[in-house]
């Protein structure tokens, strides 16, 4: 593709997008593709010769876009948001148009140092703890952010044993019930094993981590001959945003010399508004290191996680090989960061460029109001839910997500369970909304994820306008 070609094509995709935007509302919100269609509508073996870009933006349309969910749809409630910002688009063009390959400061000075500055931007917005400072970097995922830090914290246990010798010895790993699975799935990688995961009681009522229970199983599993490694405490957990007790949690592995890795994937931008910055309490006292998703409610698109870590140097003595390709001048100088040292993949995108952009076009200022907004939508729509009898609301709500379920008169609770998940079928098929659900004590609970930068007051009324007619219907086997 010449400049030339480029430049067209170019202006024809950020106009489709445009468009994409702009009539967004007019897609069902779910793909209502069945198993296997979209790959029916694919050729089977790629072309011989090389085709027009038209031929490729035709089928977009006609092959790909059926089989889109459009989590940008101001009615896309699920899970949990994943941000798309047209600035942050415009970040991500740029990196791919200047196609750097980060790895090390050498390959990619401008990639390195904008990642500490924006790194460093962000840990001010959240006024994190000073000693994260210049200690940011930019994973793909929350996930990956997780496996680092048990990584880490493993080297630090260890005195560096298991990045010589592998796991000798029986390693645990602290979570509660509530922590995301990506936890056990990182010890499962780090050779901790699920066996090696120890999950520490919750409060039933908060569903918040038990600090005392967290404390009596270190002191077992030490008594027991164990190396406990690493705790996650979570800010805002994936089934109902519950909140883990930072400081006394960081007070626990103080005493037993553990680290804390808080994951904040979600939640954790939240601080950027001051009257949310609660959620920051205890990280100044013992936490190790702390991760946060901009690529949630951020405005930024995925992927971008940011991780930061108090000390640097048990990250980079367990992920750092310095093969002879890859040794070079500014490494040996001991002044540059190589990011490679930093995460799992040598590779590294340019992904600062978006984040940047995100910080730079929205500000302070803008980035509060999106919070703000998602807050207090969620409010609103915890107000009508609490004052319609016809519906039980989990009272803990402070970030976008409202939990809640219809009290099915008449129905045992396994019943009561079926109607809801069947309701929130017919909700999903409907095109207009797309929820998702969890368990909490053993009963299914509709989630309703507010944070989608298109998602304004109507858009939430309408979906619990949705919701009420639908649950008025009855429960539909
Ligand atoms: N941690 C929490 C609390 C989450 O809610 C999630 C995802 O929803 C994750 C971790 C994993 O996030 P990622 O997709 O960035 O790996």
């Amino acid at each position: 593709m010449t400049p030339e070609e480029f430049r067209r094509y170019g202006k024809q995709v950020i106009d489709w997008i445009a468009d994409y935007q702009q009539g967004i509302e007019s897609y069902p919100v779910q793909a209502r593709v069945r198993p296997g269609e979209v790959l029916a509508g694919l050729p089977e073996h790629p072309p011989e010769r090389g085709e027009g870009f038209e031929g490729i933006l035709a089928d977009l349309d006609r092959v790909i876009m059926p089989g889109v969910t459009h989590w940008q749809h101001p009615g896309f409630f699920a899970y949990f948001p994943a941000n798309a910002s047209g600035p942050a688009i415009l970040g991500d063009l740029l990196s791919a148009g200047l196609g750097v390959q980060g790895m090390l400061w050498a390959t990619g000075p401008a990639c390195t140092e904008l990642e500490t500055r924006v790194a460093d931007w962000l840990a001010e917005l959240l006024d994190l703890p000073g000693r994260f400072r210049g200690n940011g970097v930019i994973q793909d995922s929350a996930s990956s952010a997780c496996l680092v830090a048990i990584l880490a914290a493993l080297h630090r246990a260890g005195g560096g044993e298991a990045a010589r010798e592998g796991i000798t010895r029986r390693h645990t790993l602290y979570i509660s019930s509530q922590t995301h699975s990506s936890l056990e799935k990182a010890a499962r990688i780090a050779g901790i094993g699920s066996a090696g995961v120890r999950v520490v009681d919750v409060d039933p009522r908060t569903l918040a981590m038990d600090p005392a229970h967290l404390d009596a199983l270190l002191s077992e599993d030490r008594a027991a001959g164990m190396l406990p490694v690493m705790v996650c405490a979570t800010v805002g957990t994936t089934s109902t945003t519950a909140v883990d007790p930072v400081a006394a949690i960081g007070e626990v592995c103080r005493r037993h010399g553990v680290w804390l890795h808080v994951d904040a994937a979600y939640a954790g931008v939240a601080a950027v508004c001051p009257e949310m910055r609660w959620i920051n309490d205890g990280l100044d006292g013992h936490a190790d290191s702390y991760a946060t998703d901009p690529h949630k409610w951020l405005l930024t698109n995925f992927d971008c996680s940011l991780l930061w870590t108090a000390d640097r140097a048990p990250m980079i003595g367990a992920l750092s090989i310095l093969p002879e390709y890859l040794r070079n001048q500014a490494t040996s100088s001991g002044e540059v960061i190589d990011y490679r040292d930093w995460q799992i993949p040598l590779g590294r995108r340019f992904r600062a460029l978006k984040l940047w952009s995100v910080i730079r076009w929205y500000g302070a200022e803008g980035l509060r109001e999106h919070i703000r907004t998602g807050v207090r939508l969620a409010r609103d729509l915890a107000s009508w839910i609490g004052a319609d009898p016809g519906f039980e609301l989990l009272d803990h709500h402070p970030f976008g997500l409202v939990c809640f379920r219809p009290r099915w008169e008449g129905l045992d609770d396994g019943e009561a369970d079926e109607a809801t998940l069947r309701l929130m079928e017919r909700l999903n098929a409907s095109g207009d909304l797309y929820l998702t659900h969890t368990k909490v004590g053993g009963r299914v609970l509709l989630r309703m994820a507010i944070g989608a930068p298109a998602t304004g007051d109507r858009h939430v009324r309408a979906a619990w306008d949705r919701i009420r007619e639908e649950t008025d219907k009855g429960p539909a086997w």
